[in-house]
């Protein structure tokens, strides 16, 4: 029916129809009325958003789809699906758009948009002081019954664990590459990589980082941001399930009451490495004893690597507010402490800095991305809780001012300039391990195989 047949029907004219078939119009509802009526429908029906069959269905899709910016973009002609057009042609058509505007989307998640990712994520666990009850609530009760009372939590509990939310944790030394954990949930499987020190502690966390997918309802992330909360709250739920919230918050406030808050003697206490340790200090002590405190994980080139702050010190950041990739300042403990020759023990040392004086106590070692510091810091006034707060090392940091570290003195850079020629490094960004392709960058055949290999036949 064209735009005059229908509007002699319904006692209107095209022009009319046609301003408000375009929206330019609201129609009265005497026209909507005679409208249905010639077409044989009801009003309901023809205001109704739900398009009549599928075919109509397709035929909107294509046309929004070929509104957008990104069509006209590539500067291809406009198809108006009439009567004669296949139906199979519609749908490669409507299949076509919705992967370009899939993959449009995928393109987002560029290293800037993850960095903006990261940063809203950081602050808002910061508004949070590092702290999520709800995660330790679930985390508390899994453990609760496995009849832990203290100390480490044993890779038998880990599997009891795994056990009550209906898994067997199976080692395999055939994990695609893309994945850290595979789950079957077919037959109740969580393949892991094999241990690859006895007895170690590593596999704790990755068993109960991939049980915790299960715990918390995870669902396929839809953007970089849902990927990386993802991995903070399954990151958070390990974490407390390796350093149980009561236990822990017990040991840390007698550590407190003697006056002797230590990284070292909360990590040996439950069996997890320095780095987890001063992690979970972070979830705790402002949240139960009201501590505010910093954390730093810093390269020996002064990279820094991972950064949580809720004392008010100030961390290196770039244009977008990300931290990950900046350098601290060279008097900060992170870096001071390479400098020690005991790297045995941690190292303390008060900075004086435009945000005040702080206190922090450094622990260095070496993994394979190279040497590393692990920093625990807190405000002067707090300093008289942790051991080492004795230390009579004491330096200054003007940073962000670059004369404090970052611009030579005047007479050296007067003396050099003509006679140097530095060739710049590419800056390693540390994001650059980021999903490449389709997001988020598990190769899906792969894991399929593996479960196939594993499960033949019974996946259904
Ligand atoms: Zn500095």
């Amino acid at each position: 029916m064209t735009l005059d047949d229908l509007g002699r029907a319904a006692g209107t004219t095209a022009s009319q129809l046609s301003l408000v078939e375009n929206g330019r119009r609201e129609p009265r509802l005497s026209l909507l009325e005679a409208v249905a009526s010639t077409l044989g429908t009801t009003t309901a029906e023809l205001l109704s958003p739900e398009p009549p069959s599928r075919r109509a269905a397709l035929e909107i899709e294509l046309e929004r789809a070929q509104s957008t910016g990104t069509y006209a973009s590539l500067g291809l002609p406009v198809v108006r699906p009439g009567k004669s057009f296949p139906t199979e042609a519609l749908e490669a058509f409507v299949g076509l758009h919705r992967e370009l505007a899939r993959r449009a989307d995928a393109a987002i998640a560029t290293p800037e948009e993850a960095r903006r990712a990261t940063t809203a994520l950081r602050l808002w666990m910061r508004e949070r002081d590092n702290y999520l009850p709800e995660i330790e609530d679930e985390a508390t009760a899994l453990v609760a019954r496995t009849g832990y009372s203290s100390g480490a939590l044993t890779h038998r509990a880990v599997s009891q664990m795994a056990d009550h939310v209906g898994f067997r944790l199976i080692h395999v030394d055939d994990l695609p590459h893309s994945t850290r954990t595979v789950t079957d949930l077919a037959n109740g499987r969580i393949y892991l990589p094999p241990a690859s020190i006895p007895g170690g502690h590593g596999l704790r966390s990755l068993a109960l980082q991939a049980i915790a997918h299960r715990v918390l309802g995870h669902r396929d992330p839809t953007s970089y941001a849902d990927f990386l909360r993802q991995r903070v709250e399954i990151n958070y739920f390990a974490s407390a399930c390796l350093m149980p919230r009561e236990q822990a918050v017990a040991r840390l406030g007698e550590a407190k009451a003697r006056k002797d808050l230590a990284v070292e003697d909360f990590r040996d206490l439950f069996g997890v490495t320095h780095d987890a340790a001063a992690q979970r200090m972070t979830n705790l002590l402002t949240s139960h004893l009201g501590l505010r405190l910093h954390f730093l994980r810093v390269g020996a080139d002064g990279t820094l690597f991972k950064g949580y702050e809720n004392d008010g010190v100030r961390l290196p950041t770039d244009t977008t507010g990300a931290i990950e990739g900046q350098v601290v300042c060279r008097a900060w403990a992170s870096r001071a402490a390479f400098a020690q020759h005991d790297r045995a023990t941690e190292y303390y040392q008060y900075t004086d800095t435009p945000e005040g004086t702080f206190w922090c106590t450094t622990q260095t070692g070496t993994a394979t991305g190279g040497a590393f510091s692990i920093s625990v810091g807190v405000p002067f006034a707090a300093a008289k809780w942790f051991r080492g707060r004795e230390t009579t090392t004491r330096l200054a940091s003007r940073c962000p001012d670059p004369a404090c570290c970052r611009r030579p003195e005047p007479g050296l850079a007067e003396r050099w300039a003509p006679h140097a020629w530095p060739s710049a490094a590419v800056h390693a960004h540390v994001l650059s391990p980021l999903p490449t392709g389709t997001f988020p960058g598990v190769d899906e055949g792969a894991v399929y195989a593996f479960l196939e290999r594993h499960a033949p036949g019974r996946t259904g």
